[in-house]
């Protein structure tokens, strides 16, 4: 499998050369040269298969450079019931006949960000090892990515993590999950600003080329091609927990920000797995939404981004929708260039009277979005009617699915997060808090370790400096 730029300007590239890269040279994102196809029979032929072995009958068409014994070893390490909590890792629940909720929230900082980022943190630590490198994770976060690729690199050889944080400003649950990490190649960073100080100073690092490569600083971001691929394994397992037969088709509902979630979905159904509808939701800030009802693209700028009650899914830009765009230009890298052009610039596009347009109801994607009142009204609703208590983004992909589901057509929604994370809204909701799972109940007791700076791009620089320089080389290959 060899994998081009949305854009063009990338000569064909195995995996393994992708895995460790941000954006393409030309500013495009990463994209397989072509959707492996899986048969009806194959797929029929897939649906005994536990979670491991599923995951590497679909990773193992897109990571063809990696030796099939230790993806193998890679993916039996990451998917255990010890780090997701069941055989099943993401069950299944029926809350009323063809409605179901698919559990993705049961990996280490609650929330399905673990779902890809648990393997990316042993594909990472595979790969630098084989090639005696080391990598500085440089970062920012207001919340679960940051957590998420601290608890996937934690104690991973060859790799350090920096991760910046508004100081202050996240959730006492979040800040304490983050800041409780003793593991001595994890660098929390708090800066006295807000979060987008500190996307600010990771752009300042990132863009000075002779710093980036001399410290090696590299991303988990989620335009990461491995974080898609991983993702898609748990599509093809929820559609086996609601059929019978691959004749059904089934529709998934999906809580959305940057795009990636609900892509993985569109890269199951390029495959050939029957997904009749992609169901996007998003929360008040819904520039996706827009797009998928009008034809017009217009990221928001960060003053007109709203911060609300699901807030990992606050985004003003959705970093993954160019991959969608790639698809459905026919993968024409011109069209996507040309579109680009206006978007880097701070602009909008309108596809709507374009042929494009016509297309996009090949795609089977239907939109629609949610707010404070919706997702509190969902919450406490479903609690009445299913006994099932679930967090404010499974709410906003629950509430939107609803409205647009089907008769006899399985619906699937994706939790994507505990209410454990967050006890406000669920208070508000319900009246009380919701429980923690087991081995969070003291979480915010435990001691904290971080570094607390201003806004000031070159006292991280230096950190990142003392830090690589003191520790000698951290990998022993
Ligand atoms: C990241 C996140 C989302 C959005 O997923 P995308 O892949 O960015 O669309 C939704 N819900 C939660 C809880 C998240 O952490």
């Amino acid at each position: 499998m060899r994998y081009l730029s949305t854009r063009g300007g990338m000569s064909p590239k195995t995996f393994t050369e992708i895995l460790l890269t941000g954006l393409a040279p030309d500013g495009g994102l990463a994209m397989p040269e072509v959707y492996p196809e899986i048969s009806p029979a194959t797929l029929e032929s897939w649906r005994p298969l536990d979670y491991p072995s599923l995951a590497f009958e679909i990773l193992s068409r897109f990571m063809d450079d990696i030796p099939a014994g230790d993806l193998h070893t890679l993916i039996a390490r990451t998917y255990t019931s010890d780090i997701f909590g069941s055989k099943e890792i993401t069950p299944v629940q029926m809350l009323e006949p063809g409605l179901y909720l698919l559990h993705l929230s049961n990996g280490p900082t609650l929330a399905f960000k673990d779902m890809a980022m648990q393997f990316l943190g042993n594909l990472f630590e595979y790969v630098l090892t084989k090639r005696g490198e080391e990598l500085n994770i440089l970062g920012a976060t207001s919340g679960d990515t940051g957590s998420s690729a601290e608890y996937a690199m934690r104690g991973k050889r060859g790799i350090r993590v920096f991760m910046l944080s508004p100081y202050g400003k996240m959730s006492t649950f979040q800040t304490a999950q983050m800041f409780s990490l003793q593991d001595n190649n994890i660098f929390n960073i708090a800066i006295e600003g807000v979060f987008d100080d500190c996307q600010d100073i990771v752009k300042a690092v990132s863009n000075d080329q002779t710093f980036k490569q001399k410290y090696r600083i590299g991303a988990v971001n989620s335009i990461n091609w491995a974080r898609i691929a991983a993702q898609v394994v748990y599509y093809f397992k929820a559609y086996f927990a609601v059929t019978r037969s691959s004749g059904e088709t089934v529709s998934f509902s999906v809580p959305s920000g940057n795009f990636g979630n609900i892509f993985a979905g569109h890269v199951a159904r390029m495959m050939g797995l029957p997904v009749r509808k992609l169901v996007l939701a998003t929360n008040e800030n819904d520039v996706l939404d827009e797009f998928f009802r009008t034809g017009l693209y217009r990221p928001r700028s960060t003053a007109e981004t709203k911060q609300t009650s699901s807030p990992s899914m606050d985004i003003s830009k959705a970093s993954n929708f160019e991959r969608f765009i790639f698809d459905l230009t026919g993968r024409d890298a011109g069209q996507v260039k040309t579109l680009w052009k206006s978007v880097d610039q701070g602009g909008a596009f309108d596809l709507s009277n374009t042929d494009l347009w016509k297309k996009i109801a090949d795609f089977g994607i239907t939109s629609g979005t949610s707010s404070h009142t919706a997702r509190i009204h969902t919450i406490r609703e479903t609690y009445r009617k299913f006994n099932t208590l679930i967090d404010t983004h499974t709410a906003d992909g629950l509430k939107v699915g609803m409205e647009l589901r089907e008769p006899d057509i399985p619906l699937v929604c994706l939790e994507t997060a505990l209410p454990a994370k967050f006890a406000d809204s669920i208070r508000e909701a319900v009246g009380f808090e919701p429980q923690r799972p087991a081995g969070y109940d003291d979480l915010e007791s435990l001691p904290q370790r971080f570094e607390r700076m201003a806004v000031d791009t070159e006292q991280v620089k230096q950190f990142i400096i003392r830090q690589t320089d003191s520790s000698g080389k951290m990998n022993p290959a």
